[in-house]
């Protein structure tokens, strides 16, 4: 497959006004300027008024959410999870099934070529929740990284969720180990990668934390949690074990290089240098923590001293409608509003979207760049429409303005979007599956007494 007559913007390396990406299999194997070679059999796609950029890589997501979104519009996060535990507490399989493919669906929409995903209700008796996201990530034919999430510290035990959606420390670890040994593909085109995740320092114990780190280094599968969301994490966290949340991390050995953290909002200097000198990640999700009102975190700071940061939507409940493209342009505006106009290029906005990503999940060798070698995660986005093109640079056109129309997808060289359409599985059925997974979460939690407003 030749793309040709591209503007490629490979993250590394130098940007090409006009040039080609030469794919064979599943990789790249060319990406140079002037006009494509004459290659026998290939594919030719058209590049011309496009952008191509690395797919975009999700770091932090809960895709069962888009079955409630739009609830507890005005709350702060703790608000928000004590009203919306008890709805969760309801799903079942065909709820995450439904939910997923319509948010995997809309990620890819956007650009985004690999998602993580951090489910973490886990109600008894309600079916395979794990395997249906995975089932969900395979139709839509996107990268996928679930992180088995769990919480065993309810509020009798001084936590926030109530005791009805905990587990037992050792039915987490087993189903964790489990997940591992069914999904977890460590090859160079995986597909699929499990992630180990313990929920949050106030819904999951210390001791869930230390054994949940000990059985992914002997699995040699990568660590996702959430830290420093909102101040209430800090009160939390500095009551109940005299911490703020990353030292806490520390002493639980959470900090090191397969390690990486869902917001981290609230750091102090320390805090940042830890993160840099341990190689450990972060997923930046401006738009959830506007949402929620947990403030802006310290992105240009952070790069500037060294320490990875990704991007995430964040669950489709705190963020609703959020496209991973859209929140390069509000990673951006936020760092801008915070420090000024020089804190967030664009550029270095892209890159976070995709090398970044790409780091926190393990896979900067594999994804998050166009260079020979690495995987055919490509985005083509058309820059050349009637109101896109008044911009003279295109990497401005994406990352400044409302994202640009897709022109194509390809993960792996595969097209799984196309003109603005999903390729791979029916849009219109994956969107109305999403809203019927919210009928039924709906219906589900009033069966049980729940409230949902
Ligand atoms: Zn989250």
């Amino acid at each position: 497959m030749v793309i040709h007559d591209v503007h490629v913007a490979p993250v590394v390396g130098q940007e090409i006004e006009s040039g080609y990406i030469r794919i064979e299999g599943d990789r790249i194997v060319a990406v140079a300027a002037g006009p494509a070679p004459d290659v026998p059999g290939a594919v030719r796609i058209d590049g011309s008024g496009c952008l191509a950029t690395p797919g975009l890589v999700n770091t932090h997501h809960h895709l069962y959410q888009w079955a409630s979104q739009g609830l507890a519009q005005d709350a702060t996060l703790f608000e928000w999870l004590v009203a919306l535990y008890p709805v969760w507490a309801a799903m079942d399989a065909d709820v995450v099934k439904g939910a997923a493919g319509a948010g995997l669906s809309w990620l890819a929409l956007s650009g985004c070529t690999t998602s993580s995903d951090h489910h973490y209700v886990f109600p008894k008796g309600r079916g395979d929740l794990l395997a249906a996201e995975i089932e969900a990530a395979h139709e839509v034919g996107i990268r996928f990284h679930p992180a088995r999430g769990s919480m065993d510290r309810g509020k009798s035990s001084g936590g926030l969720p109530p005791d009805e959606v905990i587990e037992e420390l050792d039915d987490i670890l087993a189903a964790t180990a489990e997940a591992i040994d069914a999904y977890h593909d460590p090859s160079f085109s995986s597909m699929v990668r499990v992630v180990v995740a313990p929920c949050s320092p106030f819904s999951a114990s210390g001791e869930l934390m230390t054994q949940a780190a000990a059985l992914a280094r002997a699995k040699g599968v990568r660590l996702h949690t959430h830290v420093a969301e909102t101040l209430d994490e800090d009160e939390h966290c500095l009551a109940q074990f005299g911490l703020r949340p990353v030292d806490y991390m520390d002493k639980l050995g959470w900090l090191g290089p397969d390690v990486w953290f869902a917001h981290a909002v609230h750091l102090s200097d320390s805090d940042i240098g830890k993160l840099a000198a341990t190689g450990t990640g972060t997923a930046h999700c401006p738009s959830s923590n506007g949402r929620l009102g947990a403030g802006i975190a310290r992105v240009s700071e952070m790069l500037r001293r060294g320490a990875n940061v990704g991007l995430g939507v964040d669950g489709s409940a705190s963020s609703e409608l959020t496209s991973l493209a859209g929140e390069m342009r509000q990673a951006l505006l936020f760092q801008r509003a915070r420090y000024g106009p020089k804190a967030l290029p664009a550029r270095r906005a892209l890159e976070i979207a995709t090398l970044g990503g790409a780091r926190n999940l393990g896979r900067e060798n594999e994804l998050g760049s166009l260079e020979p070698g690495k995987l055919a995660d490509i985005a083509l986005w058309r820059i050349d429409g009637p109101f896109t093109s008044a911009v003279a640079d295109p990497v401005c056109a994406l990352v400044f303005g409302p994202p640009p129309p897709l022109a194509r997808l390809l993960v792996g060289g595969r097209s799984v979007v196309e003109d603005g359409e999903l390729k791979t599985v029916s849009q219109d059925t994956a969107g109305r599956a999403g809203a019927e997974a919210s009928r039924r979460l709906t219906r589900l939690a009033r069966e049980r007494g729940v409230g949902v407003v």
